[in-house]
């Protein structure tokens, strides 16, 4: 991480600001300084940091920063007792301080086992399942966020939550010029770090969606593509997230469509529920399976079916054995995947005084890539008016009725 990074990052437990200890540090020259939104360094040196702590002088914790990445979890993980070992010296110089001590929400330590397995699977690859990078700037610019021409002005920081290894962060800067804070509660964000260092207009940073390390209201867009639904709860994460979105900001986001699953007609529609019906009966076990079962039947399900994978694929040159194997774990190992309806995700936005709601593109879907697009996509702004103040406070109250279910 940057040192910058200090000014924007806050305690994930009582959201006060936080001190840097390093123990470790590089300063990178000629760094490309011209990115826009990328901070200045008047030395002409960025100083980035490789290992150490962040210090809450309010609650006592330290967070870790491991391979240039701050892990911002507001409970223990095993990682904490080996970063711990591995800097006894330098903890043991903090005995008022302690790894933090709170409650991940529920299957929170499933959901982040899974999915670092499964980035860890795919790591750096050409292709984010089944996109190139051209192919991800296509989809981000024109398909989900209908940026024909140029992005927003206003658009200067967005909260990326949930970024797998990394890859959709470095697109969304590209689009956008923006600096990208990277949230995402799997492990192989430590992996990015060291290739991601020279990036100095992308935070990478391990935490929780449900306890982003921020100030509320500051970011110009949270962006979330693919996500939210596999949390325990995607309505009470779609709020957790929402409460990043500046006045005046966007909020973006992607999940899955039931009806996807249930309006396909003839054999490929009685092929997707014969899947999705699979994965209600195989995602429970794999889950909660040891990590090494997991693996097993991970490959045993790849091996047989990467024939009729690599015959659909856009980049069938490209796609591997790996490609494969990360995509079957998408699909049978996360604790949840929830499925909703285009209506729910309209209200859950109109609930939070989102004024303004734009459709992601099928049409343009299918031009770039000559299939149905799926899934519920949707941008909203809040835009400030004299009703929406309002209604906004009368509405909010009744999802804080909600919620309390
Ligand atoms: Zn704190």
């Amino acid at each position: 991480m940057t040192a910058g990074v200090l000014l924007k990052l806050r305690c994930p437990c009582c959201r006060g600001g936080l001190e840097l200890r390093a123990f470790a540090e590089d300063y990178l020259k000629g760094v490309d300084q011209d990115q826009p939104g990328t901070s200045p360094v008047p030395s002409g040196r960025l100083r980035i940091i490789r290992e150490g702590v962040l210090l809450c002088n309010r609650c006592r914790i330290w967070y870790p920063i491991a391979s240039y990445v701050p892990v911002m979890l507001v409970f223990q993980t095993p990682f904490h007792k080996t970063f711990a070992r591995t800097h006894a010296q330098e903890i043991a110089r903090l005995p008022n301080y302690n790894i933090p001590a709170g409650q991940p929400k529920p299957g929170e330590h499933s959901v982040q086992a899974t999915f670092t397995e499964q980035w860890n699977t795919l790591q750096n690859d050409d292709l984010s399942f089944s996109y190139s990078r051209e192919d991800l700037e296509n989809l981000h610019r024109k398909v989900l966020l209908k940026w024909s021409t140029a992005p927003p002005p206003d658009v200067r920081n967005i909260l990326n939550v949930g970024v797998g290894f990394g890859v959709e962060s470095e697109v969304l800067h590209k689009i956008s010029g923006a600096e990208i804070y990277a949230l995402d509660l799997n492990f192989s964000l430590l992996g990015s770090g060291p290739l991601f260092r020279e990036k100095p207009f992308l935070h990478l940073i391990v935490g929780s969606l449900f306890d982003p390390p921020f100030a509320e209201k500051s970011f110009d867009l949270v962006y979330s593509q693919g996500v939210l639904m596999h949390t325990y709860d995607t309505r009470q994460a779609f709020n957790s997230i929402a409460r990043f979105v500046r006045d005046d900001g966007r909020l973006f986001i992607w999940i899955d469509a039931i009806e996807d699953i249930f309006a396909r007609r003839g054999i490929r529609g009685l092929l997707t529920k014969a899947l999705y019906f699979s994965s209600l009966v195989v995602r429970p076990v794999l889950s909660r399976a040891p990590s090494l079962l997991r693996s097993v039947a991970i490959w045993v399900i790849s091996l047989l079916l990467h024939p009729l994978m690599v015959a659909r694929e856009l980049h069938p040159g490209k796609w591997s054995l790996k490609n494969t194997n990360h995509h079957f774990r998408d699909y049978f190992t996360p604790r949840y995947v929830h499925m909703h309806t285009f209506n729910e995700v309209v209200e859950w936005y109109e609930t939070l005084g989102f004024n303004d709601l734009r459709l992601h593109s099928p049409l343009m879907f299918r031009r770039l890539f000559g299939r149905s697009l799926f899934g519920i996509g949707i941008l909203g702004r809040r835009m400030a008016t004299e009703d929406s103040v309002e209604s906004r406070s009368s509405l909010q109250e009744e999802a804080v009725g909600v919620n309390a279910h």
